[in-house]
This record gives structure tokens, sequence and C-alpha cells, in this order.
């Protein structure tokens, strides 16, 4: 299940783990304000081990290393830990924007 990031109007952004056959949500389910889902690019970006190309062997290290971050965002994901997964999916998120 993809995880949703909204914004309410009163409580500002938060995350909702969904069914693709799932309505976005518009009203917040803390406040009960407006809320609208927002398009965002980070979250629910898995990365396979044959995406990733590099003949470099430091670069062929920090591509598994990420690889592994990335395992760690998955199982997060798989148990149902949602805020444990957007808070690991951050840090990985994190390590590839310093390392490319
Ligand atoms: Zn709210």
């Amino acid at each position: 299940m993809p995880i949703y990031e909204y914004e309410c109007e009163n409580c500002g952004k938060f995350d909702k783990l969904q069914k693709f056959s799932d309505e976005a949500l518009k009203v917040c389910p803390t406040c009960g304000g407006k809320a609208e889902r927002i398009i965002s690019k980070n979250v629910g970006i898995v990365f396979k081990g044959s995406g990733w190309y590099a003949t470099d062997s430091k670069v062929k290290d920090q591509v598994r290393s990420l690889n592994k971050e990335r395992q760690k965002d998955n199982q997060a994901l798989l148990d149902g830990d949602v805020s444990g997964y957007v808070k690991q999916a951050e840090s990985t998120e994190k390590k590839i924007s310093e390392s490319i």
C-alpha cells in the first residue's frame, strides 16, 4: 500500500497509508478540518537492486549500502510501521542526496 501525504488546514502535513483504490481524504482525521492530498516525490520510491548500475567499486559500495537502507524502509512498511517507515525513508533520501 502506498503512503499518501496530506496537508490539513489546521494541523499541517500528515501521512496516511491507503490502498490505491481508496478515495483521497477530504477531511482531516485528527481535527475534521479541510485536508488535501499532496504529491510527494520522496515517499514510496523503491530502488530495486537492478536499478543501479555502477562499475566503479567505490560507487558500488555506496549503492550497496543505500540499497540496504532501502530494504530497511521496505521492512518498516511491511511491518505496518508507518511512522518508522517515513523516518527511515527520510534518512535514506538524505543519504542518497548526500552521496550523489
Ligand atoms: Zn487537521
